[in-house]
Parts: C-alpha cells; structure tokens; sequence
C-alpha cells in the first residue's frame, strides 16, 4: 500500500492548481440563456461561472439547469432562451473557496464538485480549481513515491 504524507501533498499550494480567471470561459449578468447555452456546448463544459461586469463571482450556470427551465409539461419552451437571463435560473448556493482557504477545505469540495470557484477576500473571482487538476498532481506524487 502508498502512504502519502498528507503535508507532502498539501505543499503543493491550491495556487499551483489553479486556472487562472482569464482561461476560465464565463457568462456575464444580463446574458440570456441562449448565450450561456452557446458558451457551453462550445466549450464542452457542463457548468461555468457566472460573474458580473466588475468579474465579482455571482453563481453557477449549467446545461442541464437550462434545459430544466425551458422544459414544460408538454413542449420544450425554446422562446424562454431568448427571454430569460442567466442570473433568474443559475446556482447561487456553489463550491467556493478564498485564496487563502484551506488545502483540506478544497480537498473535501472537490469529492463532490468536478470544480471549485476560487475568489478573493472581496468576492472577485480569481479562478477555478478543477478535481482533474488535482488527481494528476496525485498521481505525480504517488509516481516519484514509486520511484524513490
Ligand atoms: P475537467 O476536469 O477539465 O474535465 O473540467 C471539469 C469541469 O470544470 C468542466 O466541465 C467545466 O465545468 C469546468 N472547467 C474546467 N476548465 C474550465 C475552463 N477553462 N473554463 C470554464 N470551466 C472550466
């Protein structure tokens, strides 16, 4: 069995982890669902951030929270993409952390979300931590465990 030191792994700060904001793709406050569906069968990404024009993190916005909306008893209400805006339908309640969070903090988000949004003492959006990210840092360490 690999033991790996928690501490050994914990050294490798969240900051290491992290995808900048500007590589982060995002929808903006006042963007219509039709926008935000676009950005994301684009990008391929389930779910992306919502922020607003001074890049403060309001919530998350996902394809399947979109298809939820418009979908009706009996028809798909594609006149609803156009009309409704990405901050009536998006997740407020989401996996966040500040810069200066706990590693374990991050660690015990990222069991549950693909994704963490990461921001600032005042709220801006600084970047995402995606579970990805950390399991291939894993993975190295767990290698040069291996190795040594
Ligand atoms: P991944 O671990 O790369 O498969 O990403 C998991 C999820 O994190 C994606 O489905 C997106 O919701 C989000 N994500 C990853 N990278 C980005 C990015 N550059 N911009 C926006 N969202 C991202």
């Amino acid at each position: 069995m690999i033991s790996l030191h928690s501490s050994e792994f914990s050294k490798n700060t969240l900051d290491q982890l992290l995808i900048p904001a500007e590589r982060v793709a995002h929808v903006q406050i006042g963007n219509s669902l039709e926008h935000a569906l676009l950005v994301l069968t684009k990008t391929g990404y389930t779910a992306v951030p919502v922020l607003d024009a001074a890049y403060k993190l309001h919530g998350l916005i996902s394809t399947p929270l979109i298809l939820d909306h418009i979908t009706g008893i009996e028809r798909i209400q594609f006149e609803h993409l156009d009309q409704s805006k990405v901050e009536h339908v998006m997740k407020k309640e989401i996996p966040r952390i500040h810069t200066n969070g706990h590693f374990q903090k991050a660690l015990s988000l990222l069991v549950d979300h693909p994704f963490i949004c990461v921001e600032d003492q005042d709220g801006f959006f600084i970047g995402i931590i995606t579970r990805r990210a950390l399991l291939k840092q894993l993975q190295k360490n767990i290698r040069l465990i291996n190795e040594t």
